[in-house]
């Protein structure tokens, strides 16, 4: 351990923090002195975050998927790092395709690793949090769940679901001291959107022109913003969903 790790205060999880939109919340945690597990499944790619972060982060391979390992993974990540402070749900998987084409497996897939899997390990993490009084979470949606988006059922059903869950988990939690709250990243910049928009001009074409900002958002937009439900500066807030999208949400 180096004396950074030594100073740190808090503990987060971050799932899906090797890559996009988690890689940039798990290092303005470690930045801010928090200690990061970052959790994926391509262990190359949370080797390499591991190292640019540096030893405030530790990473586990692990599908989320797997639903019946999730308490051992959790009670193991209790053992090994002491208290768990704060849960950023953020790993996600998206599907673009036309309605009638897409098969049951495909969405109970997206619901499995969108939805099921974030109550799981919430579950899992909030019990942990309970003998404390105290804790964060943090559920990350999408405008598919503040507007309809054309070829995106299976996503949309998800982040709608995410969005009802964080309501409920915080009416549920608040008193036991434990808030949950959820950002709604518009159109951001990473692996994941360039795949949806790049191939699709019209598509890109039509986000730009609602997002009164005029521009993606950058990773780091978002990370600001799941810090601060993060963290003290949210103390008395519970329940939210807040948009980051340039105004996408409410452009013309
Ligand atoms: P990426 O595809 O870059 O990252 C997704 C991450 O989730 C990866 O690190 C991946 O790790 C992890 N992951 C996926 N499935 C699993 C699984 N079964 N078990 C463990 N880890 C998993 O996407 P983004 O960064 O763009 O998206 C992150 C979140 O933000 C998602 O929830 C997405 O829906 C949401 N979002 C993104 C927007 C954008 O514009 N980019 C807009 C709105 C919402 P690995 O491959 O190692 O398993």
């Amino acid at each position: 351990m180096n004396s950074d790790s030594n100073t740190a205060t808090k503990t987060a999880i971050v799932t899906g923090g090797a890559s996009g939109l988690g890689y940039a919340i798990a290092e303005k945690f470690v930045q801010s002195n928090v200690r990061t597990i970052i959790i994926g499944r391509n262990e190359q790619k949370l080797q390499e975050a591991k190292e640019a972060f540096g030893d405030l982060c530790s990473y586990i391979v692990f599908d989320l998927t797997n639903l019946p390992e999730i308490p051992k993974l959790v009670s193991d990540m209790a053992d090994k790092y002491g208290r768990i402070d704060i849960l950023v749900n953020n790993a996600g998987i998206n599907m673009k395709k036309p309605f009638t084409e897409v098969t049951d497996e495909e969405f109970q897939n997206i619901l499995l690793t969108n939805v099921t899997s974030v109550f799981a390990l919430s579950r899992e993490v909030v019990k942990t949090m309970l003998p404390h009084r105290s804790g964060a979470i943090v559920n990350i949606s999408s405008m598919a769940a503040q507007y309809g988006i054309p070829k995106v059922i299976a996503y949309t059903a998800s982040k709608t679901a995410i969005e009802g869950m964080t309501r409920s988990m915080a009416v549920d939690l608040s008193p036991q001291g434990i808030r949950v709250n959820c950002v709604a990243p518009g159109f951001i910049a990473t692996a994941m959107s360039a795949k949806a928009l790049n191939n699709d001009p019209e598509r890109k074409n039509k986000v730009l022109s609602r997002t009164p900002m005029g521009e993606l958002g950058t990773p780091a937009d978002v990370a600001d913003a799941v810090y601060f439900y993060a963290t003290e500066g949210a103390r008395y807030v519970t329940g939210t969903v807040l948009p980051v999208d340039g105004g996408n949400s409410i452009g013309f």
